[in-house]
């Protein structure tokens, strides 16, 4: 059907592209497909009683303030939550500086829309989350990509696309970074580089986007403090979290903390954007903190996507062919597979489904048609015995594209 508007949307329209991953989504959803593609947490871990039970206490001792307006910088006592809780990562802060947002999925739009005129340059790790590139493109902004190798960004590269972009006019508006259990690689960056990281930027005068839905689910090794706990200044670095993976993704809940001049604009951008946020999930993530063992329930979830993460990695030890390689992530939810030479991981992805098993191309995670080679495997939703299966059958098919 023509559509008779054609002609009338805006520039910006251009850049809002369909995600491959929620084109997957019809077919991976098929239930005798295992689907290694989405990056669903695992919601049914969560004690439904118990949430039922904050909610219904919720409406009926705060009923008024829960159900009515509130602000779009959000609610304070979860502001003051939300900063117990980034203190988990080393970092202080003051819940003024904190803005919730409709999950961090908002919050990069809003930091977006704050900063980024067309034409502008966003620099970000190669590969980078899928909805960060289409967000940015959707401001119409450029996407310059970094390296990174198995301790994630490399620090000199970073410098290097820096001065490069500079000497081009291109200075970078942005630093976009996943700096732990990255989605899609799966690696994190070390500790000794992070030091790195935050000089090179601060030298070049770019300000991190530090995204961070992650980090309080790791699964082994020692933890890493948040790139934002030891940022000289702290108004060198925008820091995102969510509670989507260590509560529930459906409440849409997340957050920025900002240094306090970019904080009172992206108030505004979220006050035009939607007029305030949600009181009543708000309310409803705060009260669940601060009345159920929160921590016990992070312990669940580590142990249980623990147990995903070793089923995959070992069935991936077990079943793939030589020449295919992948990496070790210690948490999140993504394995990130390069296939060898020659082979390309979405002209395989029909084959795969007729063998039931489905995950996502790597080239989506690029802005620059890299990646045709690589596929990000997610082992947080389906059971171990189905991840074994489901690689298993990976395997099958990758070995008969190796053989024809
Ligand atoms: N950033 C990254 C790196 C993610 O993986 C996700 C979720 N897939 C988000 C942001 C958005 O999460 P949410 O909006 O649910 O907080």
């Amino acid at each position: 059907m023509l559509d008779p508007w054609r002609s009338r949307y805006a520039a910006r329209t251009d850049g809002m592209i369909a995600s491959e991953v929620r084109a997957l989504f019809a077919v991976a959803a098929r239930p005798e497909v295992v689907s290694l593609a989405g990056g669903m947490p695992n919601v049914a871990a969560l004690p439904l009683e118990t949430v039922s039970a904050v909610m219904a206490d919720l409406v009926l001792q705060q009923g008024t303030v829960a159900l009515q307006y509130g602000s779009a910088q959000g609610v304070r006592s979860l502001r003051e939550s939300i900063c117990d809780v980034m203190a988990l990562e080393g970092i202080t802060a003051a819940p003024d500086d904190v803005v919730v947002t409709s999950g961090s999925q908002q919050a990069l739009d809003l930091v977006a829309r704050i900063f980024l005129d067309p034409g502008d340059t966003v620099v970000t790790e190669a590969p980078t989350y899928v909805t960060a590139i289409n967000t940015f493109a959707a401001y119409q902004a450029r996407i310059a990509h970094v390296p990174m190798d198995g301790d994630g960004v490399v620090p000199e590269a970073l410098a290097d696309a820096f001065a490069r972009l500079h000497a081009q006019g291109r200075a970078p508006k942005l630093f976009y970074t996943v700096p732990t259990f990255q989605n899609p690689a799966g690696v994190t960056l070390s500790a000794a580089r992070r030091h790195q990281v935050l000089e090179v930027c601060r030298r070049a005068g770019v300000l991190i986007l530090e995204d961070n839905p992650y980090g309080l689910l790791r699964y082994d090794g020692e933890p890493v403090r948040a790139l934002r706990a030891d940022a000289a200044r702290g108004h060198d670095v925008v820091y995102l979290g969510s509670f989507s993976k260590t509560f529930a993704a459906g409440l849409r809940v997340g957050w920025a903390l900002a240094p306090a001049a970019v904080r009172d604009k992206l108030v505004l951008a979220a006050e035009s954007a939607i007029l305030s946020q949600s009181p009543f999930t708000q309310l409803a993530v705060d009260r669940y903190l601060r009345t159920e063992p929160w921590p016990d329930q992070i312990k669940v979830f580590r142990e249980m996507y623990r147990e995903r993460r070793d089923a995959m990695l070992d069935a991936l030890t077990a079943h793939m062919p030589p020449g295919v390689t992948w990496t070790t992530p210690a948490g999140g939810f993504f394995v990130w597979a390069t296939l060898p030479d020659g082979l390309d991981a979405k002209a395989m992805l029909p084959r795969a489904t007729g063998a039931r098993v489905a995950y996502v191309p790597g080239a989506g995670f690029f802005a620059d048609g890299s990646g045709r080679t690589n596929m990000r495997l997610s082992f947080c939703y389906p059971p171990p015995e189905r991840i074994r299966e489901g690689v298993r059958r990976l395997g099958d098919v990758i070995a008969g594209e190796i053989a024809l």
